[in-house]
């Protein structure tokens, strides 16, 4: 039947948007398969669940699939469903304009953009979608019929800005999409697309859990030269099914067995141990969303590399969108791995876009307590995993505390620290506030290198002696968290190297210790003034401590004043840190302190005295860890001193 062919014009904004698609917006030219098979997909839900509402619907869906077929000869490549199809209505509305609001603005803005990445960004703003086959086509064919109707569709255009539409007889129900490959050109990231091995990645990287069948001819050897083609394989060729279809976070969790889990994880993070924790959830509502995550046995080896990657992958309606979706987990998270499928979004959605959309980011604040949630429910359950749990992740989770002011409370949950509670567990900051004496009102810590800089620090002695326990934190991020976190359960956090330290109990102080305390300064009042300006440019300020009880002297600061191990790590990390000056603090019990009090006394001037004093603070900085500013004089005046006494 010789029906009429009608010449069509492209709305004048899909004209625009084709002209675009097809001078390379995109330098990923593979995602046209993505967008055609996704379309192939949702039409095959449509007829499914068309199906079922409507039974007297006349179509056959018993064998829903999708079909690649390559035609070597033509070079064609055909995406193939057996869907909804569309009528020629359907076809003029949907393909031949884009009904979307706003996009003649849209439009404007990615012509002012002379930057092609930026313009790749707008234009995930909405779906290329079909126009993304004119990337590698120079001529599309449509051919389809929608379920219930009779007549067919032929469509086809060259993507110039006109399309040809006729009538077509014995199409099956369904749409078949051929195009017409422009050659080969590698330069502008055109591959072979009717190589079978290239077809195979393709659908592997983005379509691997549709959960429809892709099947694609089966390659066959060449036939041998004068042997005629068996007639059977000649009917019906061997065909494959290229995706898994597997999507197990599409699968109520009932239904997924552990060694599936293991097998998906393992398939995510070419990981070969099970993961510690699985969290697999589903949200419903305006904005539905499933997610498969897991936290890793182990830490991945590069989490403190810059560059590490993150294990995130996004997918629509399970097409895969992309790796590394940073907007979907924070950076102290980064060693989760998994899977979010978002259901209504754009397959070109953007980077950039998808870090200011409101919805992913309620995405993921969800998806942070889930994950924060697992770790808290092992630290419940067993605290031996959890242990271990942490050794691994216990660094980078204190990160939060200083990006992550959401979750502070349920992250100083999960903190596990050294303590001088018990040299051998850590404790969490609940159990040590279980712990907490009467009238002690702060979590005392002491930061450093190690456990045994400070346990041995001068700064412990007075709370040694009279038994306050104090937590031993040496992580380099120790430094930092501690001085953002104000409290926890109502405590303060209180570094026993800063500030004033007065650990007596207001109750017990009688008279005679305030007596004793105003007797001391007295005796030491012309001392420490002359120490300060001894060692001026060192310290900002010389005073009796509370806080020794073996030591000669100490170092501490304000409140607010650097640590010698963040003033370090800066150093390392090639920041130039103004020299920070502390507070001297000594012991008035201590014979040397003494000793150098009644030498001051009886002589201010007396030669040897201003050394003692430079020899009093490089000690006090050596206990603590610290780094003398001149350790060869330190060494040539103790040396000197030494050599006299004996
Ligand atoms: P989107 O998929 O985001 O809607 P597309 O440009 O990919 O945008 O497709 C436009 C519309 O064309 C689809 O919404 C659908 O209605 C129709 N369509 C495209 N491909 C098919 C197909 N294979 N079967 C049925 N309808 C299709
Ligand atoms: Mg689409």
């Amino acid at each position: 039947m010789g029906s009429t062919v009608e010449t069509l014009e492209f709305q004048a904004e899909t004209r625009q948007l084709l002209r675009l698609v097809i001078h390379s917006i995109y330098s990923n030219k593979d995602i046209f398969l993505r967008e055609l098979i996704s379309n192939a997909s949702d039409a095959l839900d449509k007829l499914r669940l068309e199906s079922l509402i409507d039974s007297g619907l006349d179509a056959d869906t018993s064998d829903l699939h999708i079909a690649l077929e390559v035609d070597r000869d033509a070079r064609t490549l055909t995406v193939r469903d057996n869907g909804i199809g569309m009528s020629r209505e359907d076809l003029v509305e949907l393909i031949g304009t884009i009904a979307k609001s706003g996009t003649a603005g849209l439009l404007e803005k990615i012509k002012e953009t002379k930057d092609a990445a930026a313009a790749q960004n707008l234009i995930g703003q909405f779906g290329v979608g079909f126009y993304s086959a004119f990337m590698v086509a120079d001529r599309v064919t449509l051919r389809t019929r929608r379920a219930g109707t009779d007549t067919g569709t032929r469509w086809e255009s060259d993507g110039e800005g006109t399309y040809e539409i006729s009538e077509a007889e014995g199409l099956p129900v369904g749409t078949s999409v051929t195009l017409h490959l422009k050659p080969v050109d590698s330069e502008d990231g055109l591959a072979d697309y009717l190589a079978a091995a290239n077809i195979r990645r393709i659908v592997k990287q983005y379509s691997d859990f549709i959960r429809w069948p892709i099947r694609m001819a089966a390659e066959r050897a060449a036939e041998p030269a004068g042997e005629t083609a068996d007639e059977d394989a000649a009917a019906t060729p061997a065909v494959d099914t290229l995706n898994s279809m597997k999507a197990l976070w599409a699968r109520p969790r009932s239904e997924v067995t552990e060694a599936e889990y293991h097998e998906f994880y393992q398939q995510i993070s070419h990981d070969w141990l099970p993961p510690a924790e699985t969290v697999h959830m589903r949200a419903e509502g305006t904005f539905e969303y499933e997610a498969l995550l897991f936290i890793p046995s182990q830490a991945p080896f590069d989490l403190f590399s810059r560059d590490a990657k993150r294990g995130v992958q996004l997918y629509v309606k399970r097409v895969f969108i992309m790796d590394d979706c940073e907007a979907l987990m924070p950076d102290y998270l980064r060693f989760v791995k998994g899977v979010v499928d978002a259901h209504d979004l754009s397959l070109n959605i953007s980077r950039e876009i998808l870090q200011q959309d409101r919805q992913i980011r309620g995405v993921r604040r969800r998806l942070v307590k889930k994950v924060l949630g697992a770790f808290k429910g092992v630290q419940t359950g067993d605290a031996e995993r959890y242990a271990k749990l942490w050794t691994q992740y216990g660094r980078v989770l204190k990160e939060g505390l200083i990006e992550d002011t959401d979750n502070t409370e349920a992250l100083l949950e999960l903190v596990s620290a050294a303590s001088t509670h018990d040299a051998e567990k850590s404790t969490s900051l609940r159990e040590y506030v279980g712990r907490m004496k009467d009238g002690q009102d702060a979590i005392y810590y002491l930061t450093g290198e190690d456990r045994a800089t400070v346990e041995n620090s001068p700064h412990m002695e007075a709370f040694a002696a009279k038994g306050f326990e104090v937590l031993i934190l040496t992580d380099p991020v120790d430094e930092v968290w501690v001085d953002r976190v104000p409290a926890f359960d109502g405590h303060r956090l209180q570094s026993i190297a800063k500030g004033q330290v007065d650990l007596d109990d207001p109750e017990d102080a009688d008279e005679d210790a305030g007596a004793e305390k105003a007797r001391r300064e007295e005796e030491f009042a012309a001392l420490l003034p002359w120490l300060a300006t001894a060692l001026s440019g060192q310290v900002k300020q010389v005073r009796l401590s509370s806080r020794l009880t073996t030591s000669a002297a100490c170092i501490v600061g304000d409140a607010h004043d650097m640590t010698p191990t963040l003033e370090k790590m800066y150093r390392a990390m090639g920041q130039s840190v103004p020299p920070v000056q502390r507070i001297l603090e000594l012991n008035p019990a201590h014979p040397l302190v003494t000793a150098l009090r009644s030498a001051h006394e009886a002589n201010a001037d007396a030669p040897g005295l201003a050394e003692v004093a430079e020899l009093v603070y490089g000690g006090a900085l050596l206990a603590e860890g610290g780094d003398l500013p001149d350790p060869a004089r330190f060494t040539r005046l103790l040396t000197e001193r030494l050599t006299r006494t004996l």
